[in-house]
């Protein structure tokens, strides 16, 4: 049976850029436009789509629509749903696919409906089954334990893919012809003034980093000199950030301190947290320090490919099977040492690193 693909997808707010999200969404469009034979059409919202479009020339699409202009450079709820619409209904898509950023979450089920169709976000993978093209979205349910899978006869259907489960689609960028779509009168009723956010030093989370870095709760806890060294810790833990472009996580212990009135790493929230009670992102590694390794921690770690461990505890539970490799020492001194490695100019005095266990 033929079918008509849709990818669709918004540009950033600031730089009109396709997220990395947006080109693993592209990827698996692009599979399954070739196993099931079907069209390929690409759909852009956001101010100015052009650059963003010339990105992604090479994908094998015959058109481009999109839907662009100052009304569609911010997150609007009445805006965004007539936009997508207005794209679902000029390609005649069977199945959209877009990435589960918070923007198209928001509006991208109201869009369903408005389509007569239906809509799944937080899928981790599409497949079509090779011997009949019928397709399967997986997701997970009760805190990433039970993985589901749905198929579905309602058409158009709309699946939003998790980041970090696909392949990111690359290929040369070159000159584009984009059909500009305009829309019948739409709601403006909302404005948007500007957006609260913290400081960006404090913008720890980053869900596109190689790297996932958690800190447990030993970073705040006295030492072999008796004394905690919290301000360190902070100093270690942020130029790690910065050095290596990395996410951070926190133990349920370490995020819940603040609430106790105890020592506490001053950029570290609950929306850190990582495990049973918190996230389960996805990074390709992980790197977790002062932290016991528990399994309602560990089970936030899931989805993270490769795992190393610094704890002072060779029975700690990294050592127990939950990591690939962990490294007995004090994880001052080990990030101090990779701080160093990784900033040049502070290189005066690399100690030895720690022996794997
Ligand atoms: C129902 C339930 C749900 C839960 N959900 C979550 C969850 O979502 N996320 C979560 O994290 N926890 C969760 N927990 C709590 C979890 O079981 C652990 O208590 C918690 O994760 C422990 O945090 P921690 O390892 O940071 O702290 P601790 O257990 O205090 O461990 C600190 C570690 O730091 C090490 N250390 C200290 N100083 C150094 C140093 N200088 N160098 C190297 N290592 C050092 C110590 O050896 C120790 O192993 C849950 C518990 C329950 C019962």
């Amino acid at each position: 049976m033929s079918q008509n693909i849709l990818f669709l997808a918004h540009v950033s707010e600031a730089g009109n850029a396709l997220p990395k999200a947006s080109y693993e969404v592209l990827g698996a469009a692009v599979k399954l436009t070739k196993q099931l034979g079907a069209n390929l059409t690409i759909g852009l919202i956001g101010e100015d789509v052009a650059a963003a479009a010339e990105t992604i020339a090479a994908a094998g699409t015959e058109r481009i629509l999109a839907v662009s202009g100052p009304d569609f450079a911010t997150a609007r709820y009445a805006s965004d749903a007539a936009a997508a619409e207005a794209i679902c209904r000029s390609a005649a898509a069977d199945l959209i696919l877009a990435p589960a950023s918070s923007r198209f979450m928001r509006v991208l089920p109201g869009v369903a409906h408005r389509l007569n169709g239906c809509a799944d976000t937080h899928v981790t993978s599409l497949e079509a089954d090779a011997v009949n093209g019928e397709l399967r979205a997986a997701r997970w349910y009760y805190r990433q334990r039970i993985e589901t899978v749905i198929r579905r006869d309602a058409r158009p259907w709309i699946v939003l893919l998790e980041p970090g489960c696909e392949a990111a689609w690359t290929g040369m960028p070159g000159p584009v012809k984009i059909e500009k779509l305009s829309l019948p009168k739409f709601a403006t009723r909302t404005t948007v003034t500007g957006i609260r956010a913290p400081q960006s030093d404090a913008q720890t989370i980053r869900p596109d980093a190689d790297l996932l870095f958690v800190a447990g709760a030993g970073w705040t806890k006295k030492q072999s000199d008796g004394k905690t060294h919290v301000p360190e810790a902070e100093k270690l833990i942020l130029d790690f950030l910065r050095a290596a472009g990395s996410s951070l996580g926190g133990s349920k212990s370490l995020v819940d301190q603040s609430g106790e009135s105890q020592a506490v790493l001053r950029f570290m929230t609950h929306l850190n947290q990582v495990g049973q009670t918190g996230s389960t992102p996805r990074h390709p590694k992980g790197l977790s320090m002062c932290c016991h390794g528990e399994e309602p921690h560990v089970v936030g770690w899931r989805f993270i490919n490769e795992r190393r461990a610094v704890n002072l505890d060779p029975n700690c539970g990294w050592a127990r099977g939950k990591a690939d490799v962990l490294y007995v020492a004090d994880a001052f001194e080990v990030l101090a040492n990779l701080n160093a490695r990784l900033t040049p100019v502070a290189q005066s005095s690399p100690e030895a690193m720690p022996q794997e266990a």
